[in-house]
């Protein structure tokens, strides 16, 4: 299966169990940023430049544990920043795998292979790695020579001792679709358990024109038609169909709730409007129908995965087409 059967059974149960209490609105991921620190300085990070006068602040392990049990996702994503220079790494990992709660620790890789003796083998934990290119464009992305290589290496080292490990590659402007594709093979034999594919959103903190507009992200992944049956994508195939034009989706942006040391961000992972004191705030005040519709002018260009995603999750069981799509591409 795509999605191990323990993800596929949480997310099932917790949308079912939403739509009997009459939840209108519940998170699927909660976005959890101990801090905005990093160990790089890639191209295309909003984070490290949205956050920079804020950059050495952390949550404690306390109030990311806190966060954790306010928010009631069946899945968690640390990310940040750099999550393994989280003072508390090795900590949060436990106290959320711990509480049965699905978690994606997103890391640039570097010094992986150190914590992987502390991680718990778990089909609760997966690593997911960024990956932004092969050889060359990784380590010029990344602004230091090497980095590819040393992250294949920790791929394949976290791979041969059990750990799930999926990868996570970042389209722009500039990004040779014949490029992803060799990536696609190379991580492959790697052995990654998936890859997801997604545009970047244009950052207001990036001045940098490097980020695609709606035709030209339609034209980037009219080139993967078909890349599914050959590649173990975790894009699922609505979002691919979404990306290439052929549909439209409302997005879900309380789908994805985001905590970092400045609190809850609002109103989604992308666009940061004020930070909340609690996860109840940011749900009681933001003006969800708005972003729903993509009204604001910062949600034209924006396609990526975490706007669509809970979208799908949350309405393919309205259409008998769209399940058995879904269906037949999670056996696969
Ligand atoms: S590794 Fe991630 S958090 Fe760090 S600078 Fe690059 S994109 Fe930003
Ligand atoms: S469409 Fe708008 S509200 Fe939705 S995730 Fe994108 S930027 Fe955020």
């Amino acid at each position: 299966m795509r999605f191990p059967i323990q993800l596929t059974w949480s997310i099932t149960k917790h949308l079912v169990k939403n739509r009997l209490k009459g939840r209108k609105r519940f998170p699927l991921v909660l976005m959890l940023e101990p801090l905005h620190a990093c160990n790089l300085a890639c191209d295309g990070c909003g984070r490290i430049r949205e956050y920079k006068e804020t950059i050495r602040e952390k949550m404690t392990l306390e109030e990311c544990l806190g966060a954790v049990d306010s928010c009631d996702s069946p899945i968690v994503s640390v990310c940040g920043g750099e999550p393994l220079i989280y003072p508390d790494i090795v900590g949060l990992v436990n106290g959320i795998v711990d509480r049965k709660r699905h978690l994606y620790l997103c890391t640039n890789a570097i010094g992986l292979e150190k914590f992987l003796p502390k991680f718990p083998k778990s089909p609760y934990f997966t690593i997911n790695v960024s990956m932004d290119g092969l050889e060359q464009t990784h380590d010029v992305t990344r602004g230091r020579k090497g980095l590819y290589q040393i992250d294949l290496t920790a791929i394949k080292t976290a791979k041969a001792q059990g750990f799930r490990v999926i990868t996570n590659t970042t389209v722009y402007k500039e990004t040779d679709m014949a490029e992803i594709e060799g990536l696609c093979k190379e991580l492959t034999a790697a052995g990654v358990d998936g890859m997801l594919i997604a545009p970047g959103y244009a950052y207001q903190a990036i001045h940098d024109d490097i980020f695609l507009d709606r035709q030209g992200i339609y034209d980037k992944f009219r080139r993967l038609s078909g890349w599914s049956k050959r590649f173990r994508f975790m894009n699922t195939p609505l979002y691919l169909e979404f990306l290439r034009g052929e549909r439209h989706f409302d997005c879900t942006p309380w789908g994805n709730p985001t905590v970092n040391p400045k609190g809850w961000k609002g109103p989604c992972y992308l666009i940061t409007d004020r930070h909340y004191n609690s996860y109840e705030e940011l749900m009681a005040q933001t003006d969800w129908e708005k972003f729903e519709r993509r009204e604001d002018p910062r949600c034209a260009n924006c396609m990526m995965h975490c706007s669509v995603e809970p979208t799908v999750m949350r309405e393919t069981g309205g259409s008998m087409r769209d399940a058995m799509v879904m269906l037949k591409w999670n056996l696969t």
